[in-house]
């Protein structure tokens, strides 16, 4: 399993708005995962549409794309073994109401609507995400000196 895996994690607008910025990056990185791209992003609808392609045109679709073009999200990129799968298992599930506690949807989350954060379903996904996201020189490569004590 590669220690270089990558991510795609995002911090949604009503997280940012809350104050929770440092509480998600915190999860991440006492778990050992290494940052290698963060900015905010003002989304526009044209990138929401590419992110979430395979929701446009569902019910909830408008609702949600408003919702995340409503204020700044925090985009990030993460990298480290396992990363796309326990990033997803660190969100908890898709609905907070359903979410255990000790994910950070199911600690700071209520409604399904306003989950928190997003996070790549699949190593695909996150490839596909991180480039819709992120310019490569805005990915950095740097060696952590935590990794000997982490593999
Ligand atoms: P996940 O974010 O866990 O990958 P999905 O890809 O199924 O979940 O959905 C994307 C996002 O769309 C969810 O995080 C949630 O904010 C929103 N969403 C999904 N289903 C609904 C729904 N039925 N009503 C409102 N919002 C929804
Ligand atoms: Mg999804």
């Amino acid at each position: 399993m590669s220690t270089e895996e990558r991510t795609f994690i995002a911090v949604k607008p009503d997280a940012v708005q809350r104050g929770l910025v440092a509480k998600v990056i915190s999860r991440f990185e006492t778990r050992g995962y290494k940052l290698v791209g963060i900015k905010m992003v003002q989304a526009s609808k044209e990138l929401l549409a590419q992110h979430y392609a395979e929701h446009v045109g569902k019910p909830f679709y408008p609702k949600m794309e408003s919702f995340m073009s409503s204020g700044p999200i925090v985009a990030m990129c993460w990298e480290g073994k396992d990363v796309v799968k326990q990033g997803r298992a660190m969100l908890g599930a898709t609905n907070p109401c359903a979410s255990a506690p000790g994910t950070i949807r199911g600690d700071f989350g209520i409604d399904l609507g306003r989950n928190v954060c997003h996070g790549s379903d699949s190593v695909e996904s996150a490839a596909r995400e991180i480039g819709l996201w992120f310019a490569k020189d805005e990915l950095v490569n740097w060696t952590s000196n935590q990794a000997k004590w982490l593999y």
